[in-house]
């Protein structure tokens, strides 16, 4: 039997495109295989955000370049973010590439498979998962819309993915309840901002209609979706989250900075204010809600009292999770053109870091709250004997048992807790 490799770096959105080229793959009597050297096709699914995974998606093809050097029938597909609109310039510049996909394009691998004789099933286009997979995890990740219209200046991806395109909702349905018919209890909806969702379809629906509709298959548990804009997120939204038992209490919401001269140079499209006036309205509604946000410290000419500025966010806003990062320069982008890298490398050092030390006293508060309380699990798998998965607020818990617990809902009475995760007992 063939077999595959797919290398993934990036986001959320790139490991569901996984998923479903591994489908695809699967469909086609491919087996996949952990290694680049015992493949005969290998998927590239990349990530070019930052300049250094792009670094490393030109050594990855350097690599290949040799493999294919000594095995000229090993196949090699490209496709993620770094496909961008020049592919015959890609394909110039890597011939040893057999094939170049942009994101989600799917009947180019199809029609590309056709072509060498391997028969990749066209109507797996709604079902990306196969039965052995699916055993694994009950939570599956659905992509509902492609691209971003909002061109943030220090961002590629619009450049790369391209202006937003959103999936029919009949079609995301489909394809929720067959997951669901095969086993799955938890869907998170994808989108570089989910929030946009359906502007570009026949009658304009939103993200509030498909959370309504989906609501509605029977077995289907928990809903999540990921990531919102917080210029764009609706009340309508919020208030559906609010009514719908299924969806959980958890989002993501990037709020980059928490000045207001700096959201303007990342053309963000909010104030500080308008953040802040949205994370009540939202906890006003939803109010055990669980927040995580994006920030980036070192932006083009952020001053010392800049930065303060996002620190005291943070400690106002007490988010159950920040993810901070450097800023780092990327060619095509426009903080690339207009701003000059000006924080030295140190001092974005210095600041990353205290965020994440004030962040982890943060989450440490919050999660010692939950200590002596039960909370609903939805086990994921098991890892070093334990037993793993995540309460509706997204938090990972750990237990032991000898039971069979995968993709089953546990009661888990928590013991311990730390910054990052939750230990306890299961109860039912
Ligand atoms: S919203 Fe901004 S940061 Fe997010 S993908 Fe779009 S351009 Fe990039």
């Amino acid at each position: 039997m063939p077999r595959y490799f797919i290398w993934t770096i990036g986001c959320q959105m790139n490991k569901a495109e996984s998923q479903q080229i591994a489908g695809y793959l699967d469909s086609a009597g491919y087996q996949a295989t952990t290694s680049f050297s015992h493949a005969d096709l290998v998927v590239l699914n990349t990530c070019v955000v930052r300049q250094s995974a792009e670094d490393k998606i030109l050594g990855t093809l350097g690599l290949l370049k040799g493999l294919k050097s000594k095995r000229p029938n090993l196949h090699i597909l490209v496709t993620g973010c770094f496909v961008n609109s020049h592919t015959q310039e890609l394909q110039r510049q890597f011939p040893h590439v057999d094939l170049l996909f942009k994101p989600g394009d799917y009947p180019e691998l199809i029609a590309w498979g056709q072509k060498q004789d391997i028969p990749i099933e066209q109507n797996l286009l709604r079902y990306p998962c196969n039965d052995s997979r699916l055993a694994r995890s009950p939570c599956a990740l659905i992509p509902i819309i492609q691209g971003c219209d909002n061109f943030c200046s220090y961002c590629i991806v619009p450049y790369r993915r391209g202006r937003e395109v959103s999936r029919p909702a009949e079609e995301i349905v489909c394809e929720v309840a067959e997951l669901v018919s095969r086993g799955v209890r938890e869907v998170t909806l994808l989108g570089q901002n989910v929030d946009s969702y359906g502007h570009d379809l026949p009658g304009h629906p939103d993200l509030a209609d498909l959370l309504n509709e989906l609501s509605g298959i029977d077995e289907l548990v928990r809903i999540r979706f990921l990531t919102n804009h917080p210029k764009d997120m609706s009340l309508k939204v919020i208030e559906t989250m609010a009514s719908i038992k299924k969806v959980c209490e958890h989002l993501e919401l990037p709020v980059q900075s928490g000045d207001d001269d700096i959201l303007k140079a990342m053309r963000r499209g909010y104030t500080v204010e308008r953040y802040r006036d949205l994370v009540h309205t939202i906890r006003r509604k939803i109010p055990h809600i669980s927040l995580s946000t994006d920030l980036i410290v070192g932006f083009p000419g952020e001053t010392e009292e800049q930065f303060e500025h996002s620190l005291s966010l943070v400690q106002e806003m007490k988010f159950d999770v920040v993810h901070v990062a450097a800023y780092s320069p990327r060619p095509g982008t426009i903080a690339y053109r207009e701003y000059q890298d000006n924080i030295p490398a140190e001092v974005k050092k210095e600041r990353l870091n205290k965020i994440e030390e004030l962040q982890t006293a943060i989450a440490s508060e919050i999660n010692s709250q939950l200590r002596g309380q039960e909370t609903e699990v939805l086990v994921e798998g098991k890892k070093g004997g334990k037993w793993y998965g995540r309460t509706r607020s997204n938090k990972l818990v750990f237990f032991e048992d000898a039971g069979e617990w995968l993709g089953q809902l546990a009661i888990v009475h928590i013991d311990r807790t730390s910054p990052w995760s939750l230990i306890g007992q299961v109860k039912n």
